[in-house]
């Protein structure tokens, strides 16, 4: 037996190849829309009959095609948006491959009209099972309409391997969700069997979020948006009291195509860990613009995975996006802090000149440790991203100028001369809470879990950003510990000694301590460590905190200031800075509350039932 080996004939060899492209009719529905946007469409309408098992349709107003390529559309490797090589590095389109139409035709009966604009006539082909069946000139509308009909007709095995109609058409859904959420400028329709399933006129993202989701969604969600080199992120997370007990609505979008990418997912779930339970999951849709070099979309056929050139940078970017997005908003729907000078006039008699006070804020500074030094280090700005507009107007406290007042200066003579005159207006409730104005009513703050977010911010970032200052005893410390608990420390020696200890083992159970973090007493070593200890015991029960997250908890619960401490007005003005310059002020590490606002209309409430 010689010369058994032959070419397949294009139809199997289209048929074969249409196997890796098109699974299912939601396959072909996200080729087909892709195609209409790639055709800069405004509108696009998607047509199914019976989970498009009978029909999937999608009707464009895009470029349309002219007579020689809507025969050639149907050509594997047939494609207008990549010519050579070096083009796959700046793809901006969905498609390019130009596997898509040729892999549909092989599996299906197609029909397609398709006209440009500039054109009198449009055309109209009939494909079937890979053959052109017919083509000729026919009046139509300028954009392209492409009908697929019995899908797998050929291909009875695929036919027989479809799920029922509701499963089929959950994924039509899904797809048709992915493409439609991330081109929000365009309209998109869906009908199925005749009735409406989706009708999203052009509109803000937040507004298709709503249209395909429900109206309820408008409250839920919070604005993300991030610019950095060579990196834009902008979209919207759910609020973490909204998420949900399953992977619920998790879109990431890469230049506007839909993602799967479980690392980035890690990055959102991070920066929620402090606020959900354990068991639910962060809802998302976040689109990431990235300049098409630094990705590689090409590793997988049906493009869900992308790898990026420098993950960790955008896991970094993304994780600090929505982290402020979260810190920043979850307060403002309803609370409004703006200033009321009414208020102001009511509490603190006339009002002369209302200036607003920017805040400097010295993360490293202590309102508590009034014995020692007191020189301030260097103010600290808050990051960049922080100070916009909205940040800083909205935490302002209520602030008055007091002419004349004797009162000690709050920043040192050196850092503000401007700021002499000014006082925040703070009162402090059984030494436990500070109480000041804001225009809807009082805000309360808890004192002890204030300065515990303030700690724990500051101790996370020095473990993150391996910057942790040692303080170095004049006398060695000698501690002894039972031995599981000495493992727990020598395990956590590296992380312990970025936080500023310095210490060896003698023995098994005795660590000699020759420093210790900086603003730490020598006397509170056993305490921390044997918190530490505890939470890392509790920590093993509890899956999703990582080692950074424990140690600076702990440390921050340990060393905060408890409350029963009286505080002066400088100290809580301090708190107040602080905790507003943190990343989330409102949640203490443990995820208690540790603002609430008492409204003028409760107040008022109050007074009146008591009247009765
Ligand atoms: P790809 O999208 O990867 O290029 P396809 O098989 O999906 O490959 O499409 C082949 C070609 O047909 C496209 O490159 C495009 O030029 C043309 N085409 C397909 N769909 C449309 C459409 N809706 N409007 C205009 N042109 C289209
Ligand atoms: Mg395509």
């Amino acid at each position: 037996m010689s010369n058994i080996i032959k070419l397949l004939p294009d139809s199997v060899a289209n048929q074969i190849a249409a196997g890796e492209v098109i699974q299912r009719p939601a396959s072909a529905v996200k080729e087909l829309l892709e195609n209409a946007i790639d055709a800069g469409a405004t509108s696009v309408e998607l047509f199914i009959k019976e989970a498009g098992k009978t029909l999937i349709q999608v009707v464009d107003n895009g470029c349309g095609m002219a007579t020689m390529d809507a025969r050639m559309s149907f050509e594997r490797h047939a494609t207008s948006k990549i010519q050579k090589a070096e083009d796959l590095f700046a793809i901006r389109t969905m498609g390019f491959r130009g596997e898509a139409l040729a892999s549909i035709a092989a599996i299906a009966q197609v029909e397609m009209k398709t006209r440009r604009k500039e054109d009198e006539l449009g055309n109209c082909l009939t494909v079937e099972g890979s053959k052109i069946i017919s083509q000729e000139p026919c009046p139509c509308k300028p954009g392209t309409s492409i009908a697929v009909k019995n899908l797998f007709f050929n291909v009875p095995a695929r036919r027989n391997f479809l799920k029922s109609n509701s499963v089929e058409t959950r994924h039509i859904i899904e797809e048709f969700t992915r493409v439609a959420l991330v081109n929000h400028d365009i309209a998109f329709n869906m009908t199925h069997n005749d009735k409406v399933v989706f009708r999203l006129p052009k509109s803000s993202m937040k507004a298709r979020i709503v249209n395909i989701f429900g109206k309820n969604y408008e409250k839920r969600l919070l604005p993300v948006e991030q610019q950095t080199t060579g990196l834009f992120i902008k979209g919207f997370i759910l609020k973490p009291e909204y998420s949900r007990k399953k992977r619920g609505e998790q879109y990431f979008f890469v230049n506007g195509r839909f993602i799967k990418h479980a690392y980035l997912n890690h990055a959102v779930e991070n920066a929620f860990s402090e606020l959900l339970p354990s068991d639910a999951f962060p809802s998302y849709f976040l689109n990431i613009e990235i300049d098409p070099a630094g990705i590689d979309i090409n590793i997988h056929p049906t493009k869900t995975e992308v790898n990026f050139i420098d993950a960790k940078y955008i896991y970094a970017v993304l994780q600090s996006a929505v982290k402020q997005s979260v810190g920043r908003h979850s307060l403002t729907p309803t609370i409004d802090f703006d200033k009321d000078p009414a208020i102001d006039a009511m509490f603190g008699g006339p009002v002369k000149d209302i200036k607003q006070p920017g805040i400097t804020i010295n993360p490293d500074y202590n309102p508590f440790n009034t014995g020692t030094s007191g020189s301030r280090q260097p103010a600290y700005k808050p990051p960049a991203q922080r100070g916009d507009k909205d940040w800083e107007t909205l935490y302002q406290p209520d602030t008055f100028s007091q002419p004349g007042s004797p009162a000690e200066p709050l920043i040192p003579q050196e850092e503000s001369e401007s700021q002499k005159i000014e006082t925040s207006r703070f009162f402090q409730v059984h030494n436990r809470y500070i109480v000041t104005n804001v225009r809807s009513g009082l805000m309360l703050i808890d004192q002890q879990k204030a300065h515990e977010r303030i700690l724990y911010e500051k101790f996370l970032n020095k473990l993150e950003s391996r910057q942790g200052i040692s303080q170095q005893m004049l006398f060695p410390v000698t501690l002894q510990f039972p031995a599981a608990d000495a493992e727990v420390i020598r395990s956590l020696k590296e992380p312990l000694t970025t936080l500023g200890f310095i210490f060896h083992t003698q023995g098994t159970g005795t660590f000699v301590f020759q420093g210790v973090p900086d603003g730490m007493k020598e006397s509170e070593i056993e305490g921390v460590l044997e918190q530490i200890i505890e939470s890392d015991r509790k920590k093993s029960e509890k899956l999703n905190t990582n080692i950074n997250i424990t140690l600076a908890r702990s440390l921050a619960a340990k060393l905060s200031t408890k409350a029963g401490t009286t505080l002066s007005n400088k100290e809580m003005e301090s708190v107040f800075d602080m905790l507003f310059a943190c990343n989330m002020p409102e949640v203490a590490p443990d995820g208690s509350n540790i603002i609430t606002i008492i409204a003028l209309s409760d107040l008022e409430k109050l007074l009146k039932e008591k009247s009765k």
